[in-house]
């Protein structure tokens, strides 16, 4: 018996508001995917939250408040924001919670867990929100813990990134970014809360300390540090895995840590009985396995392009607006972090790999030349690292 899936609400033009029921078959275990707003293109496209109705209720992820989109996306990007965006309420992603819960019969004060999948804005800035209006606890890995509870943790990650923009070469970006750094903090100091539940390894759901048998926890390091995914359903059942944005389709998610990465697709690959992966941006994955080998063929793909473009030596910039190095060739003169992230995440590896090495720094900005070996013999040192679990990969996010 494959899953049965009900469409209760369709999308709204906003390409948001759609709520789908999912039910294991044979159990009373259900999963309701709420579709969030949140901006395509210069961002990650509608968040996907999910309320999970097992042994106990639990909602993962909250969305963003539909002002902090509008900044965020737009305005940090230097980008104006259409205007059917800037019509858009303020409480606009408040109602599509409160309308997707009470299409599955329930409210925010039905909740016993709120969890957090990792501490990016488009996650978890809505949970005070929740929590105003109810009572869950609130789960997230140890390593989310200051992303969300620490009402400074964005604005200093934001100063601090300013200098590692000099460093890999990027334009820093157009508009005056510390004020409105500032003022997206002032906005987001309220947004904080604290989390009742940290965890740190797989584990089976646990409240009160009694064990939920049909929901547990995955670690799945790599775009976060501590992002992690639910797998809803008992162990001999079909079960459905709520992946965050570990795994995505049919965009690929930026890894802050490659290396982790890269680990976190071999576990995933590893995983029996998943009938269908939700993720929290973009279309349902059926076929786990081929996603997962998709993605390492698209890492492995990127490895050798970055190897390949530091023949002789380059910033990591110049390496993200080579073309073809994306999909769309990228203006050198726009600031865009999302895409030097990724590319900083490859040399990383490389680096690891002893693949490349910094050739020199000039006026601020860092190069790197590659060994000059043949990229397979590179490429057999990144496998050995994936495989060793005990190669401390260096965190940077
Ligand atoms: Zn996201």
């Amino acid at each position: 018996m494959s899953l049965k899936c009900t469409l209760l609400i369709p999308n709204s033009p906003s390409k948001s508001g759609r709520v789908r029921r999912f039910q294991i078959p044979g159990t009373r275990t259900r999963v309701t995917q709420i579709t969030t707003f949140c901006a395509d293109i210069v961002g990650p496209g509608p968040t996907h939250i999910y309320l999970v109705e097992g042994e106990c209720i639990v909602l993962l992820d909250t969305g963003i408040p539909a002002s902090l989109v509008k900044k965020l996306f737009y305005s940090w990007r230097g980008e104006p924001v259409p205007p059917e965006i800037e019509a858009l309420p303020d409480n606009y992603i408040e109602e599509q919670i409160s309308t997707g819960l009470k299409a599955a019969g329930y409210a925010m004060k039905d909740l016993d867990i709120l969890a957090i999948s990792h501490g990016h804005p488009d996650h978890f800035f809505l949970g005070s929100h929740i929590l105003r209006h109810g009572k869950p606890k609130v789960l997230a890995h140890l390593y989310e813990t200051s992303a969300i509870s620490n009402p400074w943790e964005m604005l200093s990650r934001w100063i601090s990134g300013r200098e590692k923009i000099a460093a890999l070469g990027m334009p820093q970006p157009s508009y005056p970014s510390l004020e409105l750094a500032e003022h997206v903090n002032r906005e987001a100091e309220g947004l904080a809360f604290r989390v009742d539940i940290p965890v740190f390894q797989d584990s089976p759901l646990q409240v009160n300390g009694s064990t939920v048998h049909d929901i547990s926890i995955r670690h799945l390091p790599g775009h976060s540090p501590g992002s992690i995914g639910l797998l809803v359903g008992a162990r001999d059942e079909q079960r459905i895995l709520l992946a965050g944005d570990a795994i995505l389709y049919p965009i690929t998610p930026v890894p802050g840590d490659l290396l982790l990465y890269l680990r976190t697709l071999r576990k995933l690959e590893g995983l029996e009985n998943v009938a269908l992966v939700l993720p929290a941006h973009g279309r349902a994955i059926k076929d786990l396995r081929s996603r997962v080998l998709f993605l390492q063929n698209h890492h492995h793909r990127r490895l050798r392009l970055t190897y390949e473009a530091c023949r002789s030596p380059r910033s990591p910039w110049e390496i993200a607006t080579m073309p073809k190095y994306f999909n769309v060739r990228l203006d050198p003169d726009k600031f865009n972090p999302l895409a030097a992230t990724e590319t900083l995440a490859h040399m990383e590896v490389l680096l690891m790999a002893a693949g490349i090495f910094r050739s020199h720094i000039r006026k601020g900005v860092h190069y790197f030349q590659n060994s000059g070996e043949p990229f397979r013999d590179v490429y057999e040192r990144v496998k050995d690292l994936v495989n060793d679990e005990k190669t401390k990969p260096i965190m940077r996010y």
